[in-house]
């Protein structure tokens, strides 16, 4: 399984790399994502700040902060896409969904979901074997 992962915007101008093994890797349901996002839930990849290296482009990353969560959305400023958030705990928010297109669509071993959690403040259910948590 590979320890490192490359993820690159959209144009390319912003790229980085992920190293380890994420903290956790699941469906978030919460609303805090809802909101930041505007997604009904958020395929999750949670990684330490030490282990989310901007090896490109740094000066293009806005950081955006939430108006009243303790929470960051940031995205590159030329193409819009968004590289990952942050969360309360100053996580590095990655979602599955960008990292499955820096891969020509195959989520690399090692990141897929193994549970949904906050299930409980869901806005869709969903059918799969994964576990549900609230
Ligand atoms: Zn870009
Ligand atoms: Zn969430």
């Amino acid at each position: 399984m590979a320890s490192t992962f490359q993820i690159e915007c959209d144009c390319s101008r912003v790229k980085a790399t992920l190293s380890g093994v994420p903290k956790v890797r699941g469906y978030c349901h919460c609303e805090d994502c809802r909101d930041l996002l505007k997604i009904p839930y958020h395929s999750v990849t949670a990684w330490e700040p030490d282990q989310l290296s901007i090896e490109q482009g740094e000066d293009e990353l806005i950081w955006f902060q939430h108006p009243t969560k303790r929470m960051k959305r940031v995205f590159c400023s030329q193409c819009g896409e968004t590289m990952f958030n942050t969360n309360a705990m100053d996580w590095r928010v990655v979602s599955q969904l960008l990292i499955r297109k820096c891969y020509d669509g195959d989520l690399p071993g090692g990141l897929e979901s193994k549970m949904h959690f906050f299930y409980g403040r869901r806005i869709v259910d969903v059918d799969d074997p994964l576990p549900k948590r609230d």
